[in-house]
């Protein structure tokens, strides 16, 4: 194997750069030409490809955000839109792509793989929610984003005696609502994980006013309920003046933290080890502090394993 090609695609995520990085400079280590494809499986069907040398990525492990852009690309899907993507690869020689990205990302990466691309993928989102590995790349620095902000919205409940609202990022898996409460401290954590009653909330609230807290945080993961709605209800119902926020796209961006660098760092240089050893069609994972990899069907089948001790705890807290 000469060539092989990274890409991001799906939504971007802190420390995608790292790993573009990390692809680059051990693909050339051990005599590789590396290629970066943009904006994802769009730019791949439209041959958006060139070739990286290591001063391409000079300076971009502690940038957020992905250099190479990325997008969504449903097309993907049918056979005949893959089918000029593996045109693209073969006029250019290139016979591994290593994807970062998420589950969506890993479909198209099992696709391709399927038609003869040799592909890796690698987690890189800041929902935590691929089974196939403990952390994503992208995660822990959407959790500061949204402790920092839990943080500055505790001032302002504090002073007026208020229950904040918090919406969070996760899609439909709840650990960064869970991290984040936890961390920020928060009473009451939402999440797809534990489920909702709305009456069980609206009651400990209501106790916690009546013993004269003076504030509440309420963390709710997206797409469980209507937080503007909910936060009405607890106003009219609990005696606390509530404000909802809805954090939204800031919880994407910023530079990465140090472990998003090193999570990014190190699963690309295993993903490159990957194929200089002959393995293709893998995901790459962390699992219990260790390095792994699954054949890619495998990781988009296998059940995410919930932290039951983890979500457990939050009833604890109050
Ligand atoms: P993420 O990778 O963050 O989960 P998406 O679900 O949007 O994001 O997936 C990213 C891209 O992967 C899609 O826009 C599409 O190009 C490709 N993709 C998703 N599902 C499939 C699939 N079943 N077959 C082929 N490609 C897919």
């Amino acid at each position: 194997m000469k060539k092989i090609a990274v890409m991001t695609s799906g939504g971007d995520a802190p420390g995608m750069n790292a790993a573009i990085r990390a692809v680059v400079r051990s693909g050339l280590h051990y005599d590789l030409e590396v290629y970066g494809i943009s904006y994802g499986y769009k730019g791949l069907c439209e041959g958006d490809i060139r070739k990286l040398d290591r001063y391409d990525v000079t300076r971009i492990i502690s940038r957020g955000g992905t250099i190479l852009g990325s997008a969504r690309y449903p097309e993907f899907q049918e056979r005949k839109v893959r089918e000029k993507a593996v045109e693209k690869l073969n006029e250019l020689g290139i016979e591994a792509v290593i994807v970062i990205g998420g589950d969506g990302t890993y479909r198209g990466a099992q696709a391709l793989n399927e038609m003869g691309i040799k592909c890796i993928g690698l987690p890189g989102t800041i929902d935590n929610d691929i089974s196939s590995t403990d952390y994503t790349i992208g995660f822990f620095t959407s959790l500061q984003t949204v402790v920092d902000s839990i943080d500055k919205l505790r001032d302002t409940s504090m002073s007026h005696k208020r229950c904040s609202v918090v919406e969070v990022m996760g899609r439909y898996c709840g650990d960064l609502s869970l991290y984040a409460g936890i961390a920020g401290g928060s009473e009451f954590i939402i999440t797809p994980e534990t489920g909702f009653d709305k009456e069980i909330l609206i009651n400990g609230l209501t106790s916690s006013h009546e013993i004269g807290r003076k504030h509440a945080i309420v963390v709710v993961t997206e797409n469980m309920v209507n937080v503007h709605e909910l936060a009405k209800e607890i106003e009219e119902r609990t005696g606390f003046e509530t404000r909802t926020t809805v954090l939204g796209y800031v919880q994407r961006g910023g530079d990465p933290v140090a472990f998003d660098r090193v999570l990014g760092t190190e699963m690309g240089e295993y993903a490159v080890q990957l194929l200089v050893n002959g393995k293709s069609g893998r995901a790459v994972g962390l699992k219990a502090m260790d390095y792994v990899d699954y054949d890619i069907n495998f990781a988009l089948n296998k059940k995410r394993e919930i932290p039951n001790k983890r979500y457990g705890i939050i009833g604890r807290l109050k």
